[in-house]
């Protein structure tokens, strides 16, 4: 059975002492579940985190890494340097960093090569802009973008991807992909990685979906078939949004 996963990406927020804050909360408010619940906080508050969650079954994750493993790349941070405070699992491919920080297909997919090199998880994400899906061309976009980092990976490496599949017209805006558009494209993706490889590795990935998915929609979006759970951004930043996201898968 697939894993069933519940993500918070605080992005550029929260300093130290409200990520404590934040995290002492959640921790409080969390509710039952069998799903993995994970938490994105900025890279100088991942070892609090770390500490912070030392008893918890929450996961800390990193936003990002870079591709190589040290070198002259000022500001940069590398998979060993996660993985040696602890955090094991890196988003990849956020559309913030494609947008804003120039990430191509082709450097995605150096991150995730030397992500997997080091062991660690990685939870790709992808999606498509509002032009691309009003033109009618989202499925070529979201094949494409697939394609180009992560089919060049062998079958086992399979095991540590989680995908998560983000509509960029609805990331932060307040709008939500319904939940049947969002079904109708996670199925297409098994299908695409079913094509690609087997139904086996299909079947076996989690397919998260994010963009805005708010305690108020999360129940229904998670209903999907094909839907695994959610990468959450905004709603992740406050204890009870996030933790009745929790519940509501
Ligand atoms: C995100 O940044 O991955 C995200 C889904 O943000 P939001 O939930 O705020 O749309």
């Amino acid at each position: 059975m697939r894993s069933k996963i519940v993500a918070g990406n605080w992005k550029m927020n929260k300093n130290l002492m409200e990520t404590e804050a934040l995290l002492s909360e959640l921790s409080a408010k969390l509710p039952d579940t069998d799903a993995e619940v994970m938490v994105a906080p900025t890279f100088v508050n991942l070892g609090v985190a770390v500490r912070h969650l030392e008893s918890s079954v929450i996961e800390v994750i990193a936003q990002n890494m870079h591709f190589a493993p040290s070198g002259a790349f000022t500001g940069e941070i590398s998979g060993d340097m996660l993985m040696s405070i602890g955090v094991d699992t890196v988003i990849v491919g956020h559309s913030e960093r494609r947008a804003y920080f120039g990430e191509t297909d082709e450097i995605l997919s150096k991150k995730v090569a030397a992500a997997l090199e080091k062991n660690m998880r990685v939870l790709f994400c992808f999606g498509e802009e509002l032009e691309e899906r009003k033109s009618g061309n989202h499925f070529k976009v979201v094949e494409e973008q697939l394609k180009k980092a992560l089919f060049t990976l062998d079958s086992k490496s399979w095991n540590q991807i989680v995908l998560a599949y983000e509509p960029v017209w609805a990331i932060g805006t307040g709008e939500t992909a319904s939940p049947e558009q969002a079904q109708e494209m996670h199925a297409f993706i098994r299908n695409t990685i079913t094509q690609a490889y087997d139904s086996g590795i299909a079947n076996k990935v989690s397919i998260l979906y994010g963009g805005s998915v708010k305690p108020n929609n999360a129940k229904e979006i998670f209903s999907k078939p094909d839907v695994d759970g959610g990468l959450i951004g905004g709603a992740a930043l406050v204890a009870d949004d996030f933790a009745a996201i929790i519940k509501a898968i």
